[in-house]
This record gives structure tokens, sequence and C-alpha cells, in this order.
């Protein structure tokens, strides 16, 4: 009986605590519905920052609802980046790290994101989702999983025509949110907080031009994972190659014993490559490198092939590269009349060798899942974020999900429990370091 009455006690305290956190002025999903609707699409091998002048379209209406909602110090720079600061309401601000909280307004250049029409199927039962205005696209089950998990809430698409924006206006929604929800609720005790939201995070570069320094961030999370419970705090490392086969033109009238022809040996060496290589993007999958060949060109004179190298290890990426060169070699040998070269460049390292002197970042992610009611699992990403970059750069950075599924595709999509879990868990999060760094 006193377990019960002790049981009893703790489930009023924690229903009239919960009772008090008030919601936020707009839902996160309200607010997500709104930023779809803007087109932000970046675009590849622009020589500016953003790519897209209309990236500006959504960079200022943040800004905008930053000032609205009291953050200080707003501003969006010249490369379109929107920068703030959510001043801490402790006793001693001093003691807690500011923490970061970016997430990024572009949509892949892969497909559209202008008219974004949302599809919402409430009160979800099960079965495949078939988009209204292409009924060929479809979300099927057997090929998304988490939709068992999904059934009773309600799920937004776009209509088959466009991507969603899920990637990342999820992540803008749910920062968005977080402050509103401080805002309303002084009871939640948290330190500073720097907020950021970048362009060109799709085409790479953007991130190339954020103000570690100013921002005045000791630590950050990108808001820009995928399904709830999924945390990053390792990418892959990454080299690109270039094999560059010269050979020697001339008029084709007038070639007999002059023409070399560089395609015959570039020829070779892919059909080369797809022998010796079992690790491609095709065949692989988790924590699997690959070696991958995604661009080439070719005349009599030059060819080139550009390769991707990506491997978890940082050694294993010498191994790579000892691969390639192998069948340079081979090459070069059934073709010395071509003349071969081989360079390599570093794109980034895996995060995880930064992060993993900085626990504390991916630990206090688990609890604030937990404590959402969400089941938090260490995913490594297999590629690049913007929090790679950064955490290269001296600002350690791990990735927190979103909610999303299907990124830069038409079957993109996210639901109502995704965003307001993955808020709540950026909510928990703030609080969580302020308790921890007392
Ligand atoms: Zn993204």
């Amino acid at each position: 009986m006193k377990i019960f009455n002790c049981l009893f006690i703790t489930f009023i305290l924690s229903l009239s605590l919960f009772a008090q956190t008030k919601p936020p002025s707009e839902s996160a999903m309200d607010r997500f519905l709104r930023y779809v609707k803007i087109d932000t699409q970046s675009a590849e091998d622009q020589a500016t920052v953003p790519s897209t002048k209309k990236q500006f379209d959504l960079a200022n209406l943040l800004a905008k609802e930053l000032k609205d909602l009291g953050v200080q110090n707003v501003r969006v720079s010249e490369f379109g980046i929107v920068y703030g600061m959510v001043p801490g309401n402790l006793a001693d601000n001093a003691k807690v790290p500011t923490v970061g909280f970016i997430a990024h307004m572009d949509t892949s250049p892969a497909v559209s994101g202008a008219n974004v029409k949302v599809n919402i199927v409430k009160n979800y039962q099960g079965g495949d989702i078939v988009l209204p205005n292409d009924k060929t696209q479809v979300i099927a089950v057997d090929k998304n999983p988490d939709l068992k998990n999904l059934i009773g809430d309600d799920i937004i698409t776009a209509d088959g025509t466009t991507l969603l924006g899920s990637d990342d206006k999820s992540g803008c929604a749910e920062v968005m949110t977080m402050i509103d929800i401080l805002r309303n609720n002084p009871q939640i005790k948290h330190g500073n907080l720097a907020i950021a939201f970048t362009p060109d995070e799709e085409v790479g570069g953007g991130i190339d031009k954020f103000e570690i320094e100013p921002w005045g961030a000791k630590f950050a999370y990108t808001v820009d994972g995928e399904q709830l419970g999924d945390i990053s705090n390792e990418t892959w490392s990454a080299r690109t190659a270039t094999v560059t086969f010269h050979g020697k033109n001339t008029h084709p009238g007038t070639a007999k014993g002059i023409l070399i022809n560089s395609m015959y040996a570039a020829g070779a060496f892919l059909a080369e490559f797809k022998n010796a290589i079992p690790n491609r993007p095709e065949t692989t999958e988790g924590r699997e490198g690959f070696l991958h060949p995604y661009s080439a060109s070719m005349t009599e004179e030059t060819s080139t092939i550009k390769i991707l190298l990506r491997n978890f290890d940082i050694n294993g990426l010498v191994g790579q590269e000892d691969a390639v060169k192998k069948i340079v070699a081979d090459i070069q040998n059934r073709y010395p009349e071509v003349k071969i070269d081989y360079e390599s460049k570093l794109g980034y390292l895996n995060m995880k060798e930064v992060l993993k002197n900085y626990p504390q970042l991916t630990d206090y992610a688990i609890e604030a899942s937990k404590r959402a009611g969400v089941t938090p699992e260490i995913r490594p990403i297999r590629g690049g974020t913007d929090g790679s970059n950064l955490t290269a750069r001296g600002l350690p950075t791990p990735n927190l999900f979103t909610g999303g599924h299907n990124f830069h595709g038409k079957l993109e999509f996210n639901s109502r429990k995704g965003l307001e879990k993955s808020t709540d868990t950026l909510v928990n999060l703030v609080q969580i370091w302020a308790e921890r760094s007392k």
C-alpha cells in the first residue's frame, strides 16, 4: 500500500510538472508546413555563397522569427548564414558551456523543391502511402519499416512531384520551436545557446563561410539526421582521387603511327577497377567503406576519371589508395604509350577522431532522447555533414535526428510525432547541459 501511495504521489507530481510546461506559440508542425512552402533549392558548381539567391527568402524570415522570439544578436551574413544567441537563464550562465544548434535551410539540387504541396495522412493506420499527384510514387512499408512505428501519427509527405524539404526544414522548425518553448517556460533552466541556420549544406561550401569564433559556441549539434533516435558522432573520412590519361591527338586523316588515344587506357582502367574493387557503393552498407568512380571525361588527348574513396577507418583510406595505384600501375604497363597520372586530395576526416575526446556530447543527447521517450541509436553517417567540417575546425559537432526519412527524393516524409519528439529532445538536451555543468 505504501508503495502504491508513493507511486501515486510520484505520478501526480510528474503530471503537475508536465502540466506546467506551456506549449509553444506555434507548433513544430505548423512551422514546418510554412517553411517547406519556401523554395530554397541550392545549386551545384556556383561561384557564389549562397549558390541560389532564393535561400535568402527563408534566411530573412528565420531571422525575423528569431527576433520575435527575443533572440539576441540576430543577423544574416552576406553569405546567407543566420546567427543568433539565446541568453541563458541561470544565476551564472558562465558555468555552462555555450551550446550551439545548427540546421540547414537549403534543399537538395537532385529534386525540385518549388511549389511543394504537402499531403498529410492523418491518424495513419498502416499500409503503403500513395502520393496523390503521381501515383507511381509510393512510400512502401517494406522499404520503410519505420512506418510501423508511426501508427496513429500524422504523416507529412509531398504530393509526388517534388521533394518535401524535411531535410532540413524539419531541423529549422525544431530548433525554432525549442526556442519558443524555452521562452514560454522560464522554469526550464539552460545556459547560453548559439543558434544558426546555414545555406548550401547540400552542395558543400556554405559551412566554409561559418564564423565559429563570433558565434560563441564551445560545442554544437547539427539537427539534420533522420529517424527518431538516430544520433551520429561519426562520419567516414573522404578523399577524392583523379586519374589522368595523357594521349596524343592529331587529325585522324593523317594519324597513322602518331595518334595515341587515351580513351582506351581509361576504358581499360574502368573495366579493371570493377574487377579488382569489390567494395563499391552498390555493394556496401553500414560501416563498410567503398571506392567509386563517379565522373569521367574523355578525349583522344586527355581522359580523366574521378574516384571517391570513403572509409570509417582513416588507415583504411591508405589501403584504398594503394588499391587504386595498383590498378594505375597495371594499366600503365599495358598502355606504355599513354602517360597516367594519379593524384588525390583529402575531403574531410571522420569526426569521431575528435568527438571521442568529448563523450559528453553524445551521452547528453542519448539521455535527452530517453527523456523524450525516444530510443537512441548511434549510427555512423555514410557521408559528410556541416558538423564534420566544424569538428575539423575545432568545434565538436555531432548530428541529431529530426524524424525525417528518404532525404533528397520525392518519397521524403516526416510526421507530427517526429517533429515534436525531436523538439522535446532539444529542450531536454539544453536542460541536461545545465544540470551536468553545475
Ligand atoms: Zn540535410
